[in-house]
């Protein structure tokens, strides 16, 4: 199975996602924490990304899409993924779409986790990361405004959005991920 996971800042992504690749026995890849240790180790790449992360900008397209197409490579990747803060934009969907179809993998689902902005904001600013001050709380949200969120009318068209409602306790909203995952059984 190949899930896209999208969701702004704060919508509770990194919990849910956790629970997804240990029921669904998934690789796990977040743009977000490879673009961390790679900041960590001071390679080349993490340096370079430490200049947009620090204030809440997207990494170039050029260099996710170098750091996922490497990743999608690696052997765990073989049995499905889960995608996760990837991809973030138009570009970078055309790109995973290229990745996935000369694979002969395509998607089967884009799960959307659906949270209000002064909720995410609130949950932020109790999180307490590096890139988690107010400024950059605003801007992650406004980019994720307006240039994530074109995705979902991408994912739309192509009938592989389902949006889950972010709001509850991280069980109730790992069941709905469940009910749209887990298909109906067949009598
Ligand atoms: P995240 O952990 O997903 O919230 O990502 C933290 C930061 O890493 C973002 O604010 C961006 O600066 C950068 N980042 C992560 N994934 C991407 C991506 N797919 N495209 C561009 N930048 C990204």
């Amino acid at each position: 199975m190949r899930i896209v996971f999208i969701g702004p800042p704060g919508a509770g992504k990194g919990t849910q996602a956790e629970n997804i690749i240990a029921k669904y026995k998934l690789a796990h890849l977040s743009t977000g924490d490879m673009l961390r240790a790679a900041r960590d180790a001071k390679t080349e790449i993490g340096v370079e990304a430490e200049k947009y992360m620090s204030s809440g900008r997207l990494v170039p397209d050029e260099v996710v899409i170098g750091v996922i197409a490497d990743r999608l490579k690696q052997d765990d990747c073989k049995t499905g993924s889960l995608l996760d803060g990837f991809p973030r934009t138009i570009a970078q969907a055309e790109a995973l779409d290229k990745m996935l179809a000369g694979a002969g993998t395509p998607l089967d689902v884009v799960l959307e986790l659906k949270v209000p902005d002064d909720e995410l904001f609130t949950r932020l600013s109790k999180r307490g990361r590096a890139d988690d001050n107010p400024d950059t709380i605003k801007e992650r949200i406004s980019v994720y405004n307006n240039q994530t969120s074109p995705l979902l009318d991408y994912y739309g068209k192509k009938g592989l959005l389902k949006t889950i409602d972010g709001m509850g306790t991280v069980e109730e909203i790992f069941f709905r991920i469940e009910k749209v995952l887990d298909p109906p059984k067949s009598t």
